[in-house]
């Protein structure tokens, strides 16, 4: 569904992304990990176009990801992408924040798009939080709204950087388990976290990063009880 070929990027001098080759199938979840600057964030502008590549090629469901223009935009909705700050529109009630994509972008009926954003933020649990405004609710709340309203626009594969690490512990868990439940629904899934407990539930493969190479993948299983570089043991060492 989404493969990357030889895909190449520098911000000036530094190679941030080297040659990473990366297929992931319908229903695929992926967990990207890694040190600081290994270029995970970069790897996820990128499959989203909000980042540029030097070279190599990003497809989405067969379709060359474009330069930019209409085809970009179509292309891009079939991205949802969940960042570590939940950015919501501040001035829009919750609902309005989950429908106004799929009544602009995808041109869907107002009626549609609310039952579509009712049903969705019902998902995450926070249907009772509707008419609110995004500062009305806890951190944990909004990243889940963020959730839905990338749903919302029925994407094809969802990207998520560090979905919880701007949260207080004890919201956490509230956005890990929306997330797994998402997976066991078979979405397609590429996940930057470091939450080895979301791993170890609901990847199919984790995939590890450093120095913008992927250094290696395995199974969950495989890949914290044995891992093969000693960057990656190390890199375990500091975070388990
Ligand atoms: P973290 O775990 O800290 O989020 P990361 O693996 O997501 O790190 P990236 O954000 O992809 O890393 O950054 C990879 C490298 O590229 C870093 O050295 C970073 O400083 C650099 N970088 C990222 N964005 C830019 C930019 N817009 N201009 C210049 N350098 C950048
Ligand atoms: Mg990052």
């Amino acid at each position: 569904l989404v493969s990357l070929k030889n895909v190449n990027k520098h911000f000036g001098e530094l190679h941030v992304l080297r040659d990473i080759n990366l297929e992931v199938s319908r229903g695929e979840v992926v967990v990207v990990i890694g040190p600081s600057g290994s270029g995970k964030s970069t790897l996820c502008r990128a499959i989203n176009r909000l980042e540029t590549i030097d070279d190599g090629e990003i497809t989405i469901d067969g379709k060359v990801l474009p330069a930019e223009g209409k085809a970009l935009a179509k292309l891009r909705a079939d991205v949802g992408m969940v960042f570590q700050s939940f950015n919501l529109f501040a001035h829009k009630s919750i609902l309005e924040n989950v429908t106004l994509g799929p009544v602009k972008v995808r041109g869907m009926k107002s009626g549609e798009a609310k039952d579509l954003a009712m049903s969705l933020l019902k998902r995450v649990g926070v249907d009772n939080q509707a008419q609110k405004l995004p500062a009305q609710l806890s951190g944990g709340q909004q990243q889940r709204v963020a959730i839905a309203r990338a749903l919302a626009m029925q994407p094809k594969v969802m990207l998520f950087d560090e979905p919880t690490s701007a949260l207080d512990p004890e919201m956490i868990n509230e956005v890990l388990d929306a997330m797994v439940a998402l997976a066991k629904d078979g979405m397609t899934m590429i996940v930057v976290t470091h939450e080895m407990g979301f791993a170890r539930k609901a990847a199919d493969r984790v995939i590890f990063m450093a120095d913008g190479q992927i250094m290696e993948q395995a199974t969950p299983e495989e890949f914290f009880t044995n891992p093969k570089s000693d960057r990656a043991k190390d890199f375990l060492g500091k975070i388990l």
